[in-house]
């Protein structure tokens, strides 16, 4: 269009055209034709306005070519890009993806346990390459797995080894093992534990302590005890308590508790250990600590804690109770004659005897020896109540200890001495209490054995003579104190058959004591045996002399007092013997002079004794005949010689009394038996001539002559005229 200065249409052209197929595209990229205008100048009107030329294109008709050539080249590329995306892709498959898959199918069928499964690979054309290198590090990778795994495994192995070691030493320790979670259910326990309650281990664990442990003796203690382990955290320790075995079986454990951690949960560790055997011996120490072993009874000791007991109950209550100091009256020869065997079985029954004659709250203790202590609870406030009461119990036990006691083949007859202390006494300890009842037992043995005593404070007096007689009894025989004076037995002509041996105790003060008065000192001291030893020695000597100085006849005797003691010690016959040896005399020159009582003591022991002293040619007489049991049938047992009538007899002859009827009874038995009887004590000769009239043989007394020293002698008692016209007139 072309247009003037003032805007009139001078000339207008439109081409026609049809419309594309591409307009859509270009209306949206261009929604408007373009439209130029251009100034249409004339040099010549250069002062007036130009007009214009205006140029309309239409943008449809412009882009069509373009648009058509972008679509081919579009096209083109497409299709070429697509031919290249396809070789792209198969080349890619070839080269890649395809070994990769190979890669990836064995990296699947792998199985890194199987060291002997083949490892990665690629085609040879692939090892220098990428795929290659992945393939190595890929097995490198394996192999370091492999060779983890292998650790894994051994150390798996190690894992299991040490534990099952370690197992298997927990199954080995002695002690009960149970491992308990929070809840106090078992976790593991070790063999001992579960063969405790008769499981097996795998059983037991998960069930709860209680389940395990039916008899549920102590388990309240156990489970507080560890309860409280549980609450503090620290470790505990229990002594001496008892689990059951499921038969009833008590066991006594002391248990160890602490706490430890079980797969990170807290846990209860139990180790227990069985101590019943050294419960067992402890207790069987702490026994023996408390109890004679012998007897079994309580010792020393254990009396002493129950009479403290006792005797503060006392005080606190007003009641009274009693001890008693028990001492067996010939334990001692028993024990030394027949040997310790024999005097510890005779202990045991004495101690049967003892405990089966006291009611169950009494103790009866044995101190050592043949000393036994009885603690009498007598609950009574009442002491003459009491006093009644021991004393029957005193009656009973003297009547059974005095019967004869049957040991292995010995009838053996004992009898004892009782001392009694009732207490509380004022102010009196335990010790001052077993001191009186041992003083009182002292005076009832003094009082002539098988008897009893209650204290009163005079006998501690006497006990301390006692005590004072035996130091001084030391020193008489050491100072060469005692003496022997003789008397001498002769036959109804005076002619002496011997005589016999009488001690005496040249006191340096008192003068001469009699024997009466220290032989009981000497026998309750035991000096007896080194006294008696002695007076042998001074005996045998006495012999030698006299045969020396031709004063001593052949045929004659002297006689020597044996002692219980001496009789039943058990080197007695050896001793005697080599006494005699050692003087160069014979038995035969010595007569022994025992009592009745000593032989029935123990009457087997001493009839073979005295067979034995007999068959070395020892004389033997019983001595004092009539004051002990007078059974007359001993006369037959007994392996004797002659038999001397007490002075007590002797001096009822005459007196148509029953004593004398006894002393013919005698006589005539002792003739039967062969024996010679003496008759003790003639102090008149209206004495000699009645035991002659009965049958005695030999005489003794004052009347012929006192005891005498040896020097004082006579060789010959023929008695004088003035006696023998006595004796006729008579
Ligand atoms: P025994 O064995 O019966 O001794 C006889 C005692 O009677 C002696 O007393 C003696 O002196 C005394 N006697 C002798 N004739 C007469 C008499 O006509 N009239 C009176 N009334 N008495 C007479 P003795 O010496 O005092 O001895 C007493 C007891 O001491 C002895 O009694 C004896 O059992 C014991 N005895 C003496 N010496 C010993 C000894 O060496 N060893 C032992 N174990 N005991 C002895
Ligand atoms: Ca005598
Ligand atoms: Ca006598």
């Amino acid at each position: 269009m072309i247009s003037d200065e003032l805007g009139e249409v001078l000339a207008e052209k439109k081409a026609s055209h049809k419309t594309t197929n591409t307009r859509w595209l270009t209306e949206r990229i261009f929604p408007e034709d373009k439209a130029y205008l251009v100034d249409l100048n004339a040099p010549e009107y250069a002062n007036i306005e130009p007009g214009q030329l205006k140029l309309v294109i239409n943008l449809d008709q412009a882009f069509q070519p373009f648009f058509d050539r972008a679509v081919n080249v579009f096209v083109v590329g497409l299709i070429r890009n697509v031919l290249l995306a396809i070789l792209l892709i198969a080349l890619f498959y070839y080269t890649i993806t395809k070994p990769l898959a190979v890669l990836a199918n064995q990296f699947s069928k792998l199985h890194p346990e199987r060291a002997s499964d083949k490892r990665l690979s690629v085609s040879r054309r692939h090892e220098d390459t990428e795929l290659g290198q992945l393939a190595n590090a890929g097995n490198e990778f394996i192999e370091m797995v492999q060779l983890l795994l292998k650790d894994k495994k051994e150390s798996h192995r190690a894992l299991e080894q040490s534990e099952m070691r370690l197992n298997q030493l927990i199954d080995q320790v002695p002690q009960l093992i149970v491992a308990l979670n929070e809840y106090g259910d078992i976790l593991f326990c070790n063999q001992r534990f579960a063969d405790f309650y008769e499981r097996r281990p795998g059983d037991v664990a998960g069930m709860a302590l209680r389940q395990v442990h039916l008899l549920h003796d102590q388990i309240d203690t156990l489970e507080l005890a560890i309860h409280n382990v549980r609450v503090n955290g620290s470790q505990a320790e229990m002594r001496e308590y008892i689990w059951s075995k499921p038969d009833g079986e008590a066991h006594y454990f002391s248990a160890q508790i602490a706490p430890f951690e079980h797969f990170n949960d807290p846990a209860i560790l139990v180790v227990a250990t069985d101590i019943s055997e050294q419960k067992l011996v402890q207790d069987h120490i702490s026994h023996m600590a408390n109890h004679d072993t012998l007897t079994g009874l309580p010792n020393r000791a254990l009396l002493n804690d129950r009479l403290e007991q006792s005797l503060a109950t006392c005080k606190r209550t007003g009641e009274y109770n009693a001890l008693l100091f028990i001492d067996l009256d010939h334990f001692k020869t028993i024990n030394d004659s027949l040997g310790h065997g024999v005097g510890d079985l005779l202990l045991k029954k004495v101690s049967n005897i003892l405990s089966s004659q006291v009611r169950g709250n009494d103790t009866v203790a044995r101190l050592g020896g043949d000393e036994f202590v009885i603690l009498m609870q007598s609950f009574d406030e009442d002491q003459g109540a009491v006093v009644n009461d021991v004393e029957s119990i005193c009656n009973k036990l003297l009547t059974s200890l005095s019967e004869p006691i049957a040991v292995k083949q010995h009838q053996l007859r004992i009898g004892a001495s009782i001392g009694v202390v009732i207490f509380p006494m004022a102010e009196k300890s335990i010790d001052d209490l077993m001191r009186f009842a041992d003083t009182a037992m002292y005076h009832a043995k003094e009082n002539g054995r098988n008897g009893f005593a209650f204290y009163h404070q005079a006998m501690s007096l006497a006990v301390e003579k006692q005590r004072n007689m035996e130091i001084q009894l030391h020193h008489a025989l050491q100072n060469e104190e005692f003496k022997v004076h003789y008397q001498p037995l002769v036959d109804l002509n005076g002619h002496i058959c011997g005589f016999e041996a009488l001690i005496r105790w040249q006191h340096p003060t008192k003068g001469t004591i009699s024997p009466v008065e220290f032989i009981p000192s000497l026998e309750i001291s035991g000096l007896i045996i080194p006294v008696s030893d002695w007076l042998i020695d001074h005996c045998c000597h006495q012999i030698v002399k006299w045969r020396e100085d031709g004063f001593w006849q052949e045929g004659w005797y002297l006689s020597i007092n044996i002692s219980p003691q001496q009789f039943y010690q058990e080197n007695m016959m050896l001793s005697l013997q080599r006494r005699v040896d050692k003087y160069g005399i014979a038995l035969s020159d010595l007569c022994l002079e025992i009592t009745e009582t000593v032989a029935v003591e123990n009457i087997e022991f001493a009839v073979n004794r005295l067979e034995k002293l007999r068959s070395l040619g020892a004389t033997i007489a019983l001595d004092d005949f009539g004051t002990g049991y007078s059974s007359l049938s001993y006369l037959k047992d007994l392996p004797i010689d002659i038999v001397k009538i007490d002075r007590a007899f002797v001096q009822e002859l005459g007196t148509k009394s029953k004593a004398e009827s006894i002393v013919e009874a005698v006589a005539l038995i002792a003739k039967a038996y062969d024996l010679k009887i003496v008759a003790e004590g003639i102090e008149t000769p209206e004495q000699m001539k009645y035991a002659n009239e009965i049958g005695c043989h030999i005489f003794q007394g004052f009347y012929i002559e006192r005891p005498v020293a040896e020097n004082c002698l006579k060789a010959n008692y023929s008695l004088g005229e003035t006696e023998k016209s006595e004796l006729s007139s008579l």
